[in-house]
């Protein structure tokens, strides 16, 4: 890597929270947001009298005092899209990535708390086309500017810093490329969201369908999945079409096969390829030498964090769904906190426990090691999400 971009300071690791405003048809319903407040880089959660009686656990109304947390940086429910952009240090994070390093984006929190908003920033009506063909499930999204999420505004910035890496190192015959996959885990099972096969009601989420298999790359230490679609893509438009068409895959399959995005995890996953000739042929044989650095940005939307209620509905999918979720959220979790202890202890044999869930062990080599992470903890300001909102909070404070 140039010595230029690696100079750019940033945490190995950053926990920052968001909460999203009380939205319109929460106050139209009463809600009110007292509990939780925000300041620079602190979030305090307090017990109001107002919002008592919403609070179900018994154990929860004893904790009166206000609890205070703090990260490193939190943004209040007036905050923007490009606020949290800024605020995350993302300009920064796409240098690194340019420049070699992992790295790794994680919005977590439960259903409804702006995790995807704040990842993709659409919004979604019904496509008037569709329906006259009596298909009312079908969605368009749209988007203004303002609104954009994180995943396209990143697109927009690696791209450029790879094409300025590529104008500097022109000359000596370097060649940068990136690709593009996008994936949904849904009960431990992985999904193609690029696959341009149709979305059919007996195919993914069903138990003859099992998804796609991850697979051990020996050479490289890390997982892959196996005949997953990887694109090259030559400019953030390019990018952009490929999460578009992604998109609007998720939204087909959630309708098709009633696969609640909220319980299942997205990983959007951005390979970038620095190759140098070193040799067009040589004494050994013929054929090019060649030296390949490889960096992987991995933009995930989580499943809904909240308590699985629906394990005690006796419903048996339910029940092995919402422990499933729990899985990969639960080893998320744990990866988190082994890799904090090894950092603080240093000692580099502690063992993190990657290879029990799917999504740990696909981002196993973007979240250990040299690359940089940024968990985004989302909050609604309801009063009636204290319980979630404390849970939360502990969470991304123990990852902090
Ligand atoms: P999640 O993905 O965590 O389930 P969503 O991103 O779908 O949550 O957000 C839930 C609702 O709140 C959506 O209607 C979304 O448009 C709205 N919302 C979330 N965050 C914001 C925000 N920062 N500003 C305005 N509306 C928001
Ligand atoms: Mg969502």
């Amino acid at each position: 890597p140039g010595a230029e971009e690696c100079e750019v300071d940033l945490p190995a690791v950053q926990v920052c929270v968001r909460v999203r405003p009380l939205l319109e048809e929460e106050l139209r319903a009463g809600g009110s947001a007292e509990a939780l407040r925000t300041a620079s880089g602190k979030v305090t959660l307090a017990l109001s009298e107002g919002n008592e009686e919403n609070i179900a656990d018994r154990d929860c109304r004893r904790v009166r005092k206000p609890q205070e947390f703090a990260f490193s940086s939190v943004f209040g429910p007036e905050s923007s899209q490009e606020d949290v952009y800024e605020g995350l240090k993302l300009d920064a994070l796409m240098q690194k990535v340019a420049a070699g390093y992992h790295a790794t984006v994680f919005a977590y929190g439960q259903t409804g708390s702006g995790k995807t908003y704040t990842m993709e920033g659409y919004r979604y009506r019904p496509d008037a086309k569709a329906a006259e063909a009596g298909k009312p499930q079908v969605c368009v999204h749209t988007t203004t500017p303002e609104r954009l999420g994180v995943i396209p505004r990143v697109l927009q910035k690696l791209f450029g810093y790879v094409d300025k890496l590529q104008r500097e190192v022109d000359d000596n015959g370097e060649t940068f490329s990136v690709s593009i996959s996008f994936l949904q885990i849904y009960q431990e099972r992985i999904y193609d969201l690029l696959n341009p096969a149709p979305v059919l009601p007996q195919g993914f989420g069903q138990a003859e369908d099992s998804g796609l298999r991850l697979r051990w790359d020996a050479a490289r230490e890390h997982f892959y999945v196996e005949n997953l679609f990887v694109y090259q893509c030559t400019s953030a438009e390019d990018a952009l079409k490929f999460y578009n068409a992604g998109v609007q895959r998720k939204q087909m399959a959630s309708t098709a096969m009633n696969i609640a995005s909220s319980r299942s995890h997205t990983v959007l996953m951005l390979t970038l390829r620095r190759r140098s000739v070193l040799a067009e042929t040589s004494d050994l044989g013929s054929g090019e030498a060649v030296r390949e650095v490889m960096s992987h940005l991995a933009l995930v939307d989580l499943a809904g964090s909240e308590k699985a209620a629906a394990a005690n509905e006796g419903n048996p999918e339910r029940f092995k769904e919402a422990v499933n979720i729990n899985q990969s959220l639960f080893v998320l979790r744990r990866v988190i906190t082994a890799l904090s202890r090894r950092d603080s202890s240093h000692e580099e044999d502690t063992h993190i426990p990657y290879r029990e869930s799917k999504l740990t062990s696909l981002l196993q080599h973007a979240i250990g090691g040299k690359g940089f992470m940024v968990m985004l903890a989302c909050l609604s300001p309801a009063d009636r999400s204290y319980e979630e909102n404390l849970s939360t909070l502990q969470y991304a404070a123990q990852a902090a």
